[in-house]
């Protein structure tokens, strides 16, 4: 049994779809606080919070679970600026408790959701897994010490992990059932598609002064069914015994704040205002993956490289929602 820790939220639902369809049996650990009862459509739910380790070992006790992917996460950048407790508490204290309860129970083996932040401003790109990892915000900070902790863990617990590090996650499942839903929403492609569907008044560019072709920022955008399948190469290479590792997780094809825009109008045909504001603090111009190596390790392939059609499978879900 795959225990999926906040697998009722944007990217753990998709991985608990395609772990259902490969034959796994899954039970998902969340509190609800982000994600959404209706997502966990596969496996089983168990609401239970990690800050309450009595809850965590209560859900180990009841299922057999041979491995752990944990998604459970704040996400939001700019709040862990200006409220970090909330983030180390969360992001890293809670982890805590989940790797102490997993050692409990001998389960050591674990697939980590960690992010594209930990490596702060990019000192060259595409970044591999060599860049430093100096993060500028404690939402990067927090996983990247939960990356350190693990790795220590491994040489004096044999703990064995996966850590993935995410771009920029998009998209939704091409059949619709789950896809993205963030409250407050702070991610370009579907406030993009809120302006398409009239649910805001405009798209606001953060920033057209940057040195790219087009001025706007540059991020590499990578579908979460890629995501999902990635998660599943990195689960099976722990189960058959493999080593601890991380690995960066993107397209390796950059697309601009106004390329994206562009994506939707043609996409979805639908006209919209956009305004040009300044820059949001903290934004580097230019943030690419080099995923050579979870390519050569892992095998992984990304499938979604278009945007269109990554913005194709956003769409679909975003009009599923707004009826
Ligand atoms: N962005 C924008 N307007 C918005 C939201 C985001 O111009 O309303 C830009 C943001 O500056 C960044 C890119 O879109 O360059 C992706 O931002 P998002 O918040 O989706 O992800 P992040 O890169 O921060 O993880």
């Amino acid at each position: 049994m795959i225990l999926i820790v906040g697998g009722a939220g944007y990217i753990g639902s998709h991985i608990n779809k395609e772990l259902n369809k490969q034959g796994y049996q899954t039970v998902i650990f969340d509190n609800l606080s982000k994600g959404h009862k209706e997502a966990v459509r596969w496996g089983e739910l168990f609401d239970g919070d990690l800050s309450n380790i009595e809850q965590i070992r209560e859900v180990f006790k009841k299922y057999p679970i041979d491995a752990v992917l944990h998604f459970a996460a704040f996400i939001e950048v700019g709040e862990s600026v200006k409220d970090p407790q909330k983030y180390y508490q969360n992001n890293f204290k809670n982890t805590l408790n989940l790797l102490q309860v997993m050692l409990e129970n001998n389960v050591k083996k674990i697939i980590f959701s960690s992010t594209a932040a930990t490596f702060g401003s990019p000192e060259y790109t595409p970044i591999d897994e060599k860049h430093p990892q100096n993060p500028i915000n404690p939402y990067g900070q927090a996983k990247l010490m939960v990356e350190k902790v693990m790795r220590d863990y491994d040489v004096a617990y044999g703990l064995r992990y996966v850590a993935l590090r995410y771009f920029n996650a998009c998209g939704a499942d091409v059949e619709a059932d789950i896809g993205e839903s963030h409250n407050p929403e702070s991610h370009l492609i579907p406030l993009i598609l809120d302006a398409a569907i009239g649910k805001r008044e405009d798209i606001k560019i953060f920033g057209t002064d940057y040195p790219t072709e087009d001025g706007t920022c540059i991020r590499d955008y990578v579908h979460v069914t890629d995501l999902a399948s990635a998660h599943i190469l990195a689960l099976k290479y722990l189960l058959d015994g493999g080593e601890s590792d991380c690995f960066n997780l993107g397209n390796g094809l950059g697309f601009s704040v106004r390329q994206v825009i562009d994506a939707v109008k043609t996409v979805t045909k639908k006209d919209f205002k956009v305004t040009e504001v300044e820059r949001r603090d903290g934004d580097p111009a230019i943030l690419v993956a080099s995923s050579e190596k979870v390519k050569n390790k892992l095998g992984w392939k990304p499938q979604f490289t278009d945007i269109k059609v990554i913005i194709e499978s956003a769409w679909k879900w975003h009009q599923k929602i707004n009826i």
